[in-house]
Parts: C-alpha cells; structure tokens; sequence
C-alpha cells in the first residue's frame, strides 16, 4: 500500500473525532490553542517524507521532549542514569506524586513528570548552556534552523508550576535533585514548550527508527543498544498509564504531549508524528491515537 492515499484517508476520518475530547487547559496559555486540527507526517529510514493535513503547522511538543532530553541523559550517563529512575510502568497519572514519596524520591520511569525532571536535572549537571543546547541539537535532527520555543507557554508553565515544582522539591528532600529546582523547571518547561511541527518532529525523531542515526544528517547520534533502550521504554511508558492500551491498539513505541502530539516508531521503517489538540482523560490525542491505530492496522506494523 502507498503512504500518500492512506494518510489522506486517515486525515478525513479523522476529523469525525473533533469534538470528542478536550484541549489542555491545566496550562493556561494551551488552552487558547484551536482545538479543529489535525496533521500527520510520517519519515522513513531514506529520508522520505508523506504529510497530510495541518502537518506543518507548529504545536506545543510539551512530553514529547521527554524522549529527546532522555536520549541526550542517555548519551552522557549510560546505565548510571538508572539510579535515579526507574524503568517499570508507573499506572498512575504523569503528573502524579503519590508513589514519589512512597518509592523515596526515585521516579517510576523517565516519562512520567518526575521522571523527566530527574533526568533533566542531571543533563542540566553536564551542560554549560542547557536550553541552548537541546533547542540546537533539537534544530539539527529536524534539519529546521527556525525551531523556537514559545516563551508564552514556557512562561504559563512556570507560574503554574506548582504540582512539578512539588515533585521537584520533594525529589531533593531525598537527594535525587541536585540543581535549583526553579532553574530545572525553567529549562524543563523551555523543552516543553518548544514549537515544532509534524514534519519537524517526524524528523527529529527518526534516529528512533534508524539505530540511532539521524535520518536528517545522516550522523550516528545514539548508540544502536540505547536506541534500543529507548524504544524498549516507550513502548511500555510512552503513553503513562494508558501505555497498555495503546500497546494494544497500535502496538509501536511511541511518546504523547498534552499539545495533542503523538510522535510513534516502526523501528527499520519510519518515524510518525501526528497531532490533534484534543485530549482523552489519560491527556493523549483521541484522534492522534485513532489515525495511529488506523496506520498500523492498514500497513499491518504490529510487533507481534
Ligand atoms: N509540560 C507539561 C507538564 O509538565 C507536560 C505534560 C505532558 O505533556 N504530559 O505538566
């Protein structure tokens, strides 16, 4: 089957799901973004590009830099990282602080809002400029020198900071926080709030599909076995306590944000990000998951 008529077929269906969920509005500032949109872009292991819809239009990537700022955590700390953060599912909410206190200050897994923040925390440890330095490397996966973050978001996150600073504050109580927690959060809620497209990030993302080489410049980013890793993780806690359902669903690694995106891997084949700002109750795209489960059910892509 061809990509281009599918993702077309995929994009006029699922504008039948507007309506069915909500947009963000826990952050103030997404909550004024238009709820009727729906893109997909997909980007194979040569480099080759389908889109559809409102591909190009930028969003709020919110979680999804979770699984960048992990991979660059990744290159710098190895398995000395998992000290700090587990592996395993968490089944409860990504914002959730309840199994901090019980689990001493150790993160579930690196998705989950605790687990991002430890894991930014430490990156923030070995980088002399760390909004800078994820935002260019961030540039040069996608191959789009304009990337930016959206201050406005960044900023809204900051002041309604409550809940991660919580996290944060109680993470260091037990010694897994080493910086100051409002600077981690300032760069953490910057990765956040970094505005990029289906394109950008079908792109960015296609080392998850390519052993760990960037489709974009071709160079060898990640090692093979931590891309690996990586992918091993999403698809167990990609998608926070719906991460199962979707294994179900769709069956590929994959790592959702509260802007509505939902970038997913078919590893040897292509990396795909597709983007509708309306949420299910987990605060994962209703129609991202749909097209997802579309996209896998016409190529036949399970694992298993
Ligand atoms: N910036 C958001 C937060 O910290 C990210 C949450 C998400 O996308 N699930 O709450």
């Amino acid at each position: 089957m061809t990509l281009q008529p599918l993702l077309d077929r995929i994009e006029h269906q699922a504008r039948h799901y507007f309506g069915q969920g909500r947009v963000a509005d826990y952050i103030p500032a997404l909550a004024q973004v238009p709820a009727a949109r729906f893109g997909m872009a997909i980007c194979t292991t040569e480099g080759e590009l389908y889109r559809c819809g409102d591909a190009d239009e930028p969003f709020s990537i919110q979680s999804i830099s979770k699984a960048f700022t992990l991979a660059m955590a990744q290159q710098r700390y190895g398995d000395e990282l998992w000290r700090r953060v587990g592996k395993e599912p968490s089944g409860n909410a990504f914002n959730s602080l309840v199994q901090l206190e019980f689990e001493q200050g150790i993160p579930r897994n690196p998705f989950i809002n605790a687990g991002a923040l430890v894991v930014v925390d430490a990156l923030y440890s070995r980088l002399s400029a760390p909004v800078h330095a994820v935002l260019e490397a961030m540039r040069l996966r996608a191959g789009n020198g304009v990337i930016r973050i959206d201050h406005k978001v960044a900023d809204s996150e900051y002041e309604h900071r409550f809940r991660n600073a919580a996290m944060a504050n109680l993470m260091k109580s037990f010694g897994n926080f080493h910086n100051e927690v409002d600077e981690v959060l300032r760069a953490y809620f910057s990765y956040c709030a970094l505005s990029m497209s289906c394109v950008d990030l079908a792109r960015a993302f296609g080392f998850l599909a390519n052993g760990g080489r960037c489709v974009m410049t071709g160079e060898a980013w990640l090692p093979r076995l931590q891309t690996q890793q990586l992918n091993a993780l999403l698809f167990t806690s990609g998608l926070y306590d719906a991460a199962g359902d979707f294994a179900y669903r769709v069956g590929m690694p994959a790592k959702s944000g509260v802007g509505g995106g939902i970038v997913a891997v078919v590893p040897g084949r292509f990396s795909v990000c597709v983007w509708s700002p309306e949420l299910n109750s987990y605060g994962n795209s209703v129609a991202g998951i749909w097209a997802l489960e579309e996209l896998s059910r016409a190529l036949d892509l399970r694992l298993f």
